[in-house]
Protein backbone atom coordinates (compact mmCIF):
# COMPACT_ATOMS: atom_id res chain seq x y z
CA UNK A 1 0.00 0.00 0.00
CA UNK A 2 1.28 3.28 -0.92
CA UNK A 3 0.70 6.65 1.04
CA UNK A 4 0.16 9.81 -0.53
CA UNK A 5 2.85 12.43 -0.27
CA UNK A 6 0.65 14.48 2.51
CA UNK A 7 0.17 11.44 4.59
CA UNK A 8 3.83 10.39 4.35
CA UNK A 9 4.82 13.76 5.53
CA UNK A 10 2.39 13.76 8.22
CA UNK A 11 3.77 10.58 9.15
CA UNK A 12 7.33 11.77 9.12
CA UNK A 13 6.54 14.80 11.40
CA UNK A 14 5.26 12.14 13.75
CA UNK A 15 9.22 10.84 13.71
CA UNK A 16 10.20 14.10 14.04
CA UNK A 17 10.93 14.78 10.56
CA UNK A 18 10.85 18.21 9.83
CA UNK A 19 7.80 19.27 7.12
CA UNK A 20 6.98 22.62 6.01
CA UNK A 21 3.59 23.53 7.13
CA UNK A 22 0.69 22.84 4.69
CA UNK A 23 -2.81 21.27 4.07
CA UNK A 24 -4.83 19.47 1.61
CA UNK A 25 -7.72 20.55 -0.44
CA UNK A 26 -10.15 19.07 -3.30
CA UNK A 27 -11.43 22.15 -5.22
CA UNK A 28 -9.78 25.36 -6.34
CA UNK A 29 -11.62 27.48 -3.57
CA UNK A 30 -10.05 25.41 -0.68
CA UNK A 31 -6.75 25.80 -2.12
CA UNK A 32 -7.42 29.13 -1.84
CA UNK A 33 -8.40 29.18 1.63
CA UNK A 34 -5.26 26.97 2.78
CA UNK A 35 -3.11 29.73 1.15
CA UNK A 36 -4.90 32.45 2.40
CA UNK A 37 -4.28 30.47 6.37
CA UNK A 38 -0.97 29.65 5.15
CA UNK A 39 -0.41 33.55 4.27
CA UNK A 40 2.72 34.42 1.44
CA UNK A 41 4.28 32.04 -1.09
CA UNK A 42 2.98 28.07 -1.44
CA UNK A 43 2.85 25.42 -3.39
CA UNK A 44 0.37 23.62 -5.15
CA UNK A 45 1.18 19.51 -5.47
CA UNK A 46 -1.04 16.95 -6.98
CA UNK A 47 -1.33 14.22 -4.99
CA UNK A 48 -0.97 10.71 -6.97
CA UNK A 49 1.04 7.45 -6.23
CA UNK A 50 3.03 8.14 -9.37
CA UNK A 51 6.31 10.17 -9.61
CA UNK A 52 7.64 12.44 -11.69
CA UNK A 53 4.85 14.90 -11.09
CA UNK A 54 7.25 18.14 -11.03
CA UNK A 55 8.21 17.26 -14.54
CA UNK A 56 4.18 16.87 -15.20
CA UNK A 57 3.08 20.16 -14.07
CA UNK A 58 1.92 18.59 -11.40
CA UNK A 59 3.95 20.93 -8.72
CA UNK A 60 3.34 24.83 -9.27
CA UNK A 61 4.61 27.49 -7.01
CA UNK A 62 2.32 30.55 -6.43
CA UNK A 63 2.74 33.80 -5.27
CA UNK A 64 -0.38 34.67 -3.70
CA UNK A 65 -3.96 32.62 -3.11
CA UNK A 66 -5.14 33.55 -6.05
CA UNK A 67 -2.28 31.99 -7.99
CA UNK A 68 -2.74 29.13 -5.58
CA UNK A 69 -6.61 28.51 -6.56
CA UNK A 70 -5.12 28.75 -10.73
CA UNK A 71 -2.63 26.31 -10.36
CA UNK A 72 -5.05 23.86 -8.38
CA UNK A 73 -8.14 24.68 -10.76
CA UNK A 74 -5.73 23.56 -13.61
CA UNK A 75 -3.83 20.63 -11.64
CA UNK A 76 -7.27 19.21 -10.08
CA UNK A 77 -7.96 16.43 -12.71
CA UNK A 78 -4.74 16.54 -14.17
CA UNK A 79 -3.50 12.96 -15.52
CA UNK A 80 -0.13 11.98 -14.26
CA UNK A 81 1.21 8.85 -16.07
CA UNK A 82 -2.85 7.30 -15.81
CA UNK A 83 -3.33 8.66 -12.44
CA UNK A 84 -5.42 11.70 -12.04
CA UNK A 85 -5.79 14.28 -9.52
CA UNK A 86 -8.00 14.64 -6.93
CA UNK A 87 -6.63 16.21 -4.62
CA UNK A 88 -3.98 18.89 -4.30
CA UNK A 89 -1.32 19.90 -1.33
CA UNK A 90 -1.00 23.51 -0.63
CA UNK A 91 2.64 23.71 1.44
CA UNK A 92 4.11 27.00 2.53
CA UNK A 93 7.19 27.07 0.20
CA UNK A 94 11.02 26.37 1.93
CA UNK A 95 11.76 29.23 4.17
CA UNK A 96 14.06 31.41 2.94
CA UNK A 97 14.25 29.14 -0.35
CA UNK A 98 15.81 26.17 -1.28
CA UNK A 99 19.88 26.00 -1.65
CA UNK A 100 20.60 22.33 -2.15
CA UNK A 101 18.07 19.04 -2.81
CA UNK A 102 19.60 15.74 -1.08
CA UNK A 103 17.89 12.41 -1.88
CA UNK A 104 17.08 10.12 1.28
CA UNK A 105 15.61 6.54 1.38
CA UNK A 106 15.45 3.94 3.37
CA UNK A 107 14.38 0.45 1.39
CA UNK A 108 14.69 -3.36 1.71
CA UNK A 109 17.34 -4.60 -0.26
CA UNK A 110 15.75 -8.27 -0.53
CA UNK A 111 19.61 -10.11 -1.68
CA UNK A 112 21.49 -8.98 0.85
CA UNK A 113 18.42 -9.26 3.90
CA UNK A 114 19.12 -6.06 5.19
CA UNK A 115 17.69 -2.66 5.23
CA UNK A 116 19.09 0.11 2.74
CA UNK A 117 20.13 3.39 3.10
CA UNK A 118 20.60 5.50 -0.06
CA UNK A 119 21.23 9.04 -0.27
CA UNK A 120 22.71 11.53 -2.88
CA UNK A 121 23.77 15.06 -2.51
CA UNK A 122 21.94 15.61 -6.36
CA UNK A 123 18.73 15.02 -5.07
CA UNK A 124 15.58 16.35 -6.79
CA UNK A 125 13.58 15.88 -10.56
CA UNK A 126 16.55 14.35 -11.97
CA UNK A 127 17.58 11.54 -9.54
CA UNK A 128 17.03 9.01 -12.17
CA UNK A 129 19.58 10.40 -14.40
CA UNK A 130 22.47 10.95 -11.13
CA UNK A 131 22.01 7.26 -10.63
CA UNK A 132 22.11 6.32 -14.52
CA UNK A 133 25.13 8.44 -15.62
CA UNK A 134 27.16 9.08 -12.36
CA UNK A 135 26.48 6.12 -9.55
CA UNK A 136 29.43 7.31 -7.76
CA UNK A 137 27.40 10.38 -6.85
CA UNK A 138 24.98 7.81 -4.89
CA UNK A 139 26.36 6.49 -1.03
CA UNK A 140 24.37 3.09 0.33
CA UNK A 141 24.63 1.41 3.26
CA UNK A 142 23.19 -1.42 4.46
CA UNK A 143 21.75 -1.44 8.08
CA UNK A 144 21.69 -5.49 9.66
CA UNK A 145 18.66 -4.89 11.56
CA UNK A 146 19.62 -6.75 14.25
CA UNK A 147 21.76 -3.88 14.84
CA UNK A 148 19.54 -1.24 13.45
CA UNK A 149 20.76 2.12 12.87
CA UNK A 150 23.78 3.61 14.72
CA UNK A 151 25.50 7.37 14.67
CA UNK A 152 28.61 5.94 13.15
CA UNK A 153 25.67 5.45 9.91
CA UNK A 154 24.82 9.16 10.05
CA UNK A 155 28.54 10.31 10.34
CA UNK A 156 29.22 8.19 7.23
CA UNK A 157 26.17 9.85 5.07
CA UNK A 158 26.52 13.04 6.96
CA UNK A 159 30.38 13.34 5.78
CA UNK A 160 29.49 11.32 2.01
CA UNK A 161 27.22 14.21 1.46
CA UNK A 162 29.88 16.73 1.97
CA UNK A 163 27.30 18.13 4.63
CA UNK A 164 28.40 21.62 6.50
CA UNK A 165 29.24 20.31 10.17
CA UNK A 166 26.34 22.41 11.43
CA UNK A 167 23.85 20.41 9.34
CA UNK A 168 25.33 16.92 11.12
CA UNK A 169 23.17 17.03 13.95
CA UNK A 170 20.08 17.87 12.05
CA UNK A 171 20.95 14.86 9.53
CA UNK A 172 21.20 12.67 12.15
CA UNK A 173 17.82 13.93 13.77
CA UNK A 174 15.73 13.20 10.25
CA UNK A 175 17.79 10.16 9.29
CA UNK A 176 17.40 8.65 12.32
CA UNK A 177 13.34 9.68 12.19
CA UNK A 178 12.81 8.17 9.16
CA UNK A 179 14.63 5.13 9.85
CA UNK A 180 11.99 4.66 12.85
CA UNK A 181 9.17 5.77 10.61
CA UNK A 182 10.34 2.63 8.47
CA UNK A 183 10.56 0.50 11.43
CA UNK A 184 7.73 1.23 12.85
CA UNK A 185 5.69 1.18 9.72
CA UNK A 186 6.80 -1.95 8.87
CA UNK A 187 7.56 -0.06 5.43
CA UNK A 188 9.18 -1.39 2.39
CA UNK A 189 9.99 2.28 1.39
CA UNK A 190 10.53 5.75 3.13
CA UNK A 191 11.89 8.08 0.42
CA UNK A 192 12.15 11.43 0.41
CA UNK A 193 13.24 13.75 -2.09
CA UNK A 194 13.83 16.54 -2.04
CA UNK A 195 15.21 16.70 1.22
CA UNK A 196 16.37 20.32 1.03
CA UNK A 197 18.79 22.75 3.18
CA UNK A 198 16.68 26.16 3.13
CA UNK A 199 17.96 29.62 2.85
CA UNK A 200 17.55 29.39 6.41
CA UNK A 201 20.26 26.45 6.82
CA UNK A 202 17.35 24.32 7.58
CA UNK A 203 16.93 20.62 6.64
CA UNK A 204 13.46 19.77 5.90
CA UNK A 205 11.34 17.19 4.03
CA UNK A 206 9.41 18.71 0.75
CA UNK A 207 8.30 15.24 -0.77
CA UNK A 208 7.58 12.26 0.90
CA UNK A 209 7.01 8.28 -0.86
CA UNK A 210 6.02 5.32 1.49
CA UNK A 211 5.26 2.16 0.94
CA UNK A 212 3.86 -0.09 3.96
CA UNK A 213 4.05 -3.54 3.16
CA UNK A 214 0.39 -5.20 2.65
CA UNK A 215 0.98 -8.32 5.01
CA UNK A 216 1.66 -6.10 8.04
CA UNK A 217 -1.46 -3.54 7.30
CA UNK A 218 -3.36 -6.16 10.30
CA UNK A 219 -1.23 -5.29 12.86
CA UNK A 220 -0.98 -0.79 11.17
CA UNK A 221 -4.65 0.04 11.85
CA UNK A 222 -3.90 3.97 11.54
CA UNK A 223 -2.12 3.34 8.25
CA UNK A 224 -4.42 1.13 6.68
CA UNK A 225 -7.38 3.18 7.40
CA UNK A 226 -5.41 5.73 5.30
CA UNK A 227 -5.87 3.25 2.47
CA UNK A 228 -7.43 4.88 -0.83
CA UNK A 229 -9.70 2.43 -2.27
CA UNK A 230 -11.10 4.46 -4.82
CA UNK A 231 -7.91 3.39 -6.69
CA UNK A 232 -7.68 -0.10 -5.64
CA UNK A 233 -9.56 -1.82 -8.61
CA UNK A 234 -12.94 -2.98 -7.58
CA UNK A 235 -11.93 -6.75 -8.45
CA UNK A 236 -9.08 -6.63 -5.84
CA UNK A 237 -11.71 -5.18 -3.78
CA UNK A 238 -13.56 -8.02 -4.05
CA UNK A 239 -11.28 -10.64 -3.68
CA UNK A 240 -10.19 -9.07 -0.65
CA UNK A 241 -13.69 -9.42 1.09
CA UNK A 242 -14.12 -12.97 0.25
CA UNK A 243 -10.19 -13.69 1.18
CA UNK A 244 -8.93 -14.69 -2.37
CA UNK A 245 -5.28 -13.12 -3.21
CA UNK A 246 -5.96 -11.67 -6.41
CA UNK A 247 -3.32 -9.01 -8.40
CA UNK A 248 -4.44 -7.52 -11.86
CA UNK A 249 -2.00 -7.78 -14.13
CA UNK A 250 -1.77 -6.95 -17.81
CA UNK A 251 -2.20 -10.46 -19.88
CA UNK A 252 -5.09 -12.53 -21.40
CA UNK A 253 -4.49 -15.70 -19.92
CA UNK A 254 -6.76 -15.90 -16.63
CA UNK A 255 -5.53 -18.04 -14.08
CA UNK A 256 -7.03 -20.23 -11.06
CA UNK A 257 -4.96 -21.70 -9.18
CA UNK A 258 -4.66 -23.21 -5.19
CA UNK A 259 -1.45 -22.17 -3.16
CA UNK A 260 0.84 -18.89 -3.48
CA UNK A 261 3.77 -21.60 -4.78
CA UNK A 262 1.59 -23.49 -7.42
CA UNK A 263 0.37 -20.00 -8.94
CA UNK A 264 3.38 -18.46 -9.87
CA UNK A 265 4.96 -21.70 -11.31
CA UNK A 266 1.85 -21.68 -13.14
CA UNK A 267 2.53 -18.04 -14.50
CA UNK A 268 6.21 -18.93 -15.00
CA UNK A 269 4.53 -21.35 -16.94
CA UNK A 270 2.70 -19.56 -19.42
CA UNK A 271 5.29 -16.70 -19.82
CA UNK A 272 7.61 -19.51 -20.71
CA UNK A 273 5.26 -20.56 -23.24
CA UNK A 274 4.96 -17.06 -24.80
CA UNK A 275 1.81 -16.10 -23.02
CA UNK A 276 0.69 -13.58 -20.79
CA UNK A 277 -0.66 -13.99 -17.55
CA UNK A 278 -3.76 -11.45 -16.77
CA UNK A 279 -3.61 -11.93 -13.07
CA UNK A 280 -2.32 -14.07 -10.16
CA UNK A 281 -5.47 -15.66 -8.24
CA UNK A 282 -4.48 -18.20 -5.29
CA UNK A 283 -7.90 -19.26 -3.92
CA UNK A 284 -5.73 -20.87 -0.61
CA UNK A 285 -5.98 -24.31 0.73
CA UNK A 286 -9.59 -25.61 1.36
CA UNK A 287 -11.62 -22.89 -0.65
CA UNK A 288 -15.15 -23.70 -0.79
CA UNK A 289 -17.34 -24.19 -3.85
CA UNK A 290 -18.42 -20.12 -3.15
CA UNK A 291 -15.43 -18.96 -3.16
CA UNK A 292 -14.36 -20.64 -6.11
CA UNK A 293 -16.92 -19.40 -8.03
CA UNK A 294 -16.04 -15.71 -6.75
CA UNK A 295 -12.27 -16.15 -8.19
CA UNK A 296 -13.83 -17.29 -11.65
CA UNK A 297 -16.21 -14.33 -11.43
CA UNK A 298 -13.61 -12.52 -10.90
CA UNK A 299 -10.89 -13.61 -13.84
CA UNK A 300 -14.27 -13.35 -16.21
CA UNK A 301 -15.21 -9.98 -14.98
CA UNK A 302 -11.86 -8.70 -16.82
CA UNK A 303 -12.71 -8.19 -20.22
CA UNK A 304 -8.84 -8.67 -21.34
CA UNK A 305 -9.75 -12.07 -20.48
CA UNK A 306 -9.18 -14.60 -23.29
CA UNK A 307 -8.71 -17.83 -22.14
CA UNK A 308 -8.67 -19.32 -18.63
CA UNK A 309 -6.14 -21.81 -16.61
CA UNK A 310 -7.52 -23.88 -13.96
CA UNK A 311 -4.60 -25.33 -12.27
CA UNK A 312 -5.72 -27.22 -9.05
CA UNK A 313 -3.24 -29.54 -7.08
CA UNK A 314 -6.02 -30.78 -4.35
CA UNK A 315 -4.31 -31.51 -1.10
CA UNK A 316 -6.55 -29.85 1.51
CA UNK A 317 -8.62 -28.38 -1.37
CA UNK A 318 -11.14 -30.91 -2.49
CA UNK A 319 -11.26 -31.59 -6.51
CA UNK A 320 -14.92 -32.28 -6.20
CA UNK A 321 -15.65 -28.81 -4.13
CA UNK A 322 -13.31 -26.94 -6.76
CA UNK A 323 -15.63 -28.74 -9.38
CA UNK A 324 -18.62 -27.38 -7.86
CA UNK A 325 -17.70 -23.99 -7.22
CA UNK A 326 -16.69 -23.91 -11.41
CA UNK A 327 -20.24 -25.21 -11.72
CA UNK A 328 -21.57 -22.41 -9.72
CA UNK A 329 -19.92 -19.90 -11.60
CA UNK A 330 -20.83 -20.84 -14.97
CA UNK A 331 -24.41 -21.35 -13.77
CA UNK A 332 -24.01 -17.41 -13.05
CA UNK A 333 -22.14 -16.32 -16.02
CA UNK A 334 -22.67 -16.27 -19.86
CA UNK A 335 -18.96 -16.24 -21.34
CA UNK A 336 -17.38 -17.38 -24.54
CA UNK A 337 -14.18 -17.88 -22.84
CA UNK A 338 -12.49 -21.53 -23.31
CA UNK A 339 -11.03 -22.99 -19.56
CA UNK A 340 -8.46 -25.32 -19.86
CA UNK A 341 -8.94 -27.37 -16.45
CA UNK A 342 -6.28 -29.49 -14.83
CA UNK A 343 -7.62 -31.32 -11.42
CA UNK A 344 -5.15 -33.21 -9.86
CA UNK A 345 -4.69 -34.67 -6.18
CA UNK A 346 -7.28 -34.55 -3.58
CA UNK A 347 -10.96 -36.07 -4.89
CA UNK A 348 -9.79 -35.40 -8.56
CA UNK A 349 -11.45 -38.54 -9.84
CA UNK A 350 -15.13 -37.48 -7.79
CA UNK A 351 -14.75 -33.54 -9.71
CA UNK A 352 -13.84 -34.23 -13.06
CA UNK A 353 -16.67 -36.60 -12.77
CA UNK A 354 -19.45 -33.99 -11.93
CA UNK A 355 -22.47 -33.77 -13.37
CA UNK A 356 -23.22 -30.03 -14.31
CA UNK A 357 -26.88 -28.36 -14.32
CA UNK A 358 -25.62 -26.48 -17.79
CA UNK A 359 -24.46 -28.92 -19.77
CA UNK A 360 -24.31 -26.22 -22.66
CA UNK A 361 -21.98 -23.98 -21.05
CA UNK A 362 -19.69 -27.04 -19.52
CA UNK A 363 -19.42 -28.14 -23.06
CA UNK A 364 -16.57 -25.19 -22.92
CA UNK A 365 -14.47 -26.76 -20.73
CA UNK A 366 -11.73 -28.46 -21.96
CA UNK A 367 -10.73 -31.17 -19.40
CA UNK A 368 -7.38 -32.17 -19.38
CA UNK A 369 -6.22 -34.69 -17.01
CA UNK A 370 -3.06 -35.40 -18.23
P1 LIG B 1 8.01 14.89 -7.78
O1 LIG B 1 8.44 15.52 -9.05
O2 LIG B 1 6.78 14.06 -7.96
O3 LIG B 1 9.10 14.15 -7.08
O4 LIG B 1 7.56 16.09 -6.81
P2 LIG B 1 8.39 16.93 -5.71
O5 LIG B 1 7.56 17.10 -4.51
O6 LIG B 1 9.73 16.34 -5.48
O7 LIG B 1 8.53 18.34 -6.40
C1 LIG B 1 9.32 18.53 -7.56
C2 LIG B 1 10.22 19.72 -7.40
O8 LIG B 1 9.47 20.87 -7.09
C3 LIG B 1 11.23 19.58 -6.26
O9 LIG B 1 12.39 18.88 -6.64
C4 LIG B 1 11.52 21.03 -5.93
O10 LIG B 1 12.52 21.52 -6.81
C5 LIG B 1 10.22 21.73 -6.28
N1 LIG B 1 9.51 22.00 -5.03
C6 LIG B 1 8.72 21.15 -4.34
N2 LIG B 1 8.28 21.73 -3.20
C7 LIG B 1 8.82 22.98 -3.19
C8 LIG B 1 8.75 24.08 -2.28
O11 LIG B 1 8.12 24.06 -1.24
N3 LIG B 1 9.44 25.19 -2.65
C9 LIG B 1 10.14 25.28 -3.79
N4 LIG B 1 10.78 26.41 -4.06
N5 LIG B 1 10.23 24.27 -4.65
C10 LIG B 1 9.58 23.14 -4.36
MN1 LIG C 1 10.16 14.25 -5.37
Amino acid sequence: MNLYEYQAKRLFAQYGVPIPNGDVATTPAEARAVAEKLGGRVVVKSQVHMGGRGKAGGVKLANNPDEAEFHANNILGLDIKGHITRTVLVDEVAPGGIAQEIYLAILIDRAARKVMIMTSAEGGMDIEQVAAETPEKIFKIWIDPQVGLKPFHGTYLANGLNLDKTLWGQFWHILSGLYNCFIGSDASLAEVNPLVITGEGKLMALDGKVTIDDSALGRQPKLAEQNDESIVPASELKAQEVGINFIQLDGNIGCMVNGAGLAMTTMDIIKLFGGEPANFLDIGGGATAEKVATALELILSDPKVKAVLINIFGGITRGDVVAQGIITALGKIQTDVPMILRLAGTNAKEGLESKPSRPRIVGKLVIDNS
